[in-house]
């Protein structure tokens, strides 16, 4: 229900759903996925109910099977990205269970080469391109934030103090600005960061994302019960009519989607599931809100839709759905969320 009112809205909203191919080891396993049409519509089959009855229909603004590369997604993206520097605001969310390629498609695999960036490095150069493209008229800068929301406390994965502790001294190249002046959308409190190119961009992000890590005991485990947040801010100053213009890009890599059997948890573990619960359906009203045009949006209800709050409103808001190649649907669940049942949505 929620994604058929999402399109038709044809708003600023779009939600898109991309399908991982099979790891290797995980083949042999029934795949959930029958049919991709063109439209964006996705059935999915229950290997135990064969034949009608066990196929659900969903439908998105466009599904990306297996075989689509970082480049097919990123290009229906673009135009939108490339909105920024004229001055738009854009979020990009990545949605999924735990293993779905949350992290791949935002980031890209470990030691990515310049085909398998994910959309965060692809987007930034992209912006950079773009704003070279135009140096005769416009002069941009460019500033990056990057922060981490874990049990509903935020963390600076940028800021110098977790650099020093943490030993990681990748920052020469870029430095904390007080300089840089970003409009009203910056993240409270966390360290903005000015980049010249690309290059600082992946130093910065390579910073960001080890000390992400490093923070947890369980190195992996950790990442995927915390939000990420990476806000790049462009300036624009018209260098003949002296105006200035402010974009915004939030990209968004959230903790996994899977439920917590509460049987099974307790303690740390339960605390952090249930902060994941409350963070990711907050996320699901403010946007569901907003698709609505309702008056009441309901930010105050987590971190971050706190954080997102001056730039949701006003943004280009992307629902990237991760989905592993096997039965268990985050599909199913996102959908079932809102309208009690799945049937036709
Ligand atoms: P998540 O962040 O949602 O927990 P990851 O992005 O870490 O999941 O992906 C899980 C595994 O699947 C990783 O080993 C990743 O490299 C791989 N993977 C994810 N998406 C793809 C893809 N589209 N193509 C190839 N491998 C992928
Ligand atoms: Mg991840």
């Amino acid at each position: 229900k929620l994604f058929n009112e999402l399109q038709d809205l044809k708003g600023n909203i779009r939600v898109y759903c991309r399908i991982r191919p099979f790891l290797p080891g995980e083949t042999g396993k029934q795949p959930v996925i029958e049919n991709i049409s063109e439209h964006g519509q996705l059935v999915i089959a229950n290997p135990s109910r064969p034949g009608k009855d066990g196929q659900r229909l969903f439908k998105f603004n466009k599904v990306f099977g297996p075989n689509a590369t970082q480049g097919d997604v990123f290009s229906d993206i673009q135009p939108f990205v490339r909105s920024v520097v004229d001055g738009y605001n854009v979020c990009i969310f990545a949605y999924g269970q735990t293993g779905s390629g949350k992290t791949y498609t935002m980031t890209g695999p470990n030691g990515a080469t310049e085909e398998e960036w994910g959309i965060n490095y692809q987007a930034l150069n992209h912006l950079f391109r773009v704003s070279q493209s135009r140096r005769q008229h416009i002069l941009y800068e460019v500033g990056v934030q990057m922060v981490e929301i874990y049990n509903e406390q935020v963390r600076d994965l940028l800021s110098i103090d977790v650099i020093v502790i943490f030993g990681f001294l990748n920052l020469h190249t870029v430095g904390i600005t007080t300089i840089y002046q970003p409009n009203g959308l910056a993240v409270p409190d966390a360290s903005m960061h000015p980049v010249l190119s690309t290059s600082d961009v992946l130093d910065l992000m390579d910073t960001g994302f080890k000390n992400r890590s490093v923070g947890a005991t369980a190195l992996n485990a950790r990442s995927s019960r915390s939000h990420s947040i990476v806000t790049v801010h462009v300036r624009g100053n018209d260098l003949k009519t002296r105006a200035v213009l402010y974009g915004n890009l939030h990209l968004v890599d959230l903790a996994g989607s899977e439920r917590v059997d509460r049987s099974e948890v307790t303690g740390d573990r339960l605390k952090e599931a249930q902060h994941i619960n409350k963070s990711l359906s907050s996320l699901g009203d403010v946007i569901f809100a907003l698709s609505k045009k309702s008056p009441h949006v309901p930010y105050r209800n987590s971190k971050l839709t706190q954080i997102l709050q001056s730039s949701l409103g006003t943004s280009f808001i992307f629902i990237l759905i991760l989905q592993k190649p096997s039965p268990g649907s985050g599909v199913k669940k996102m959908c079932s969320n809102r309208s009690g049942n799945t049937n036709g949505s």
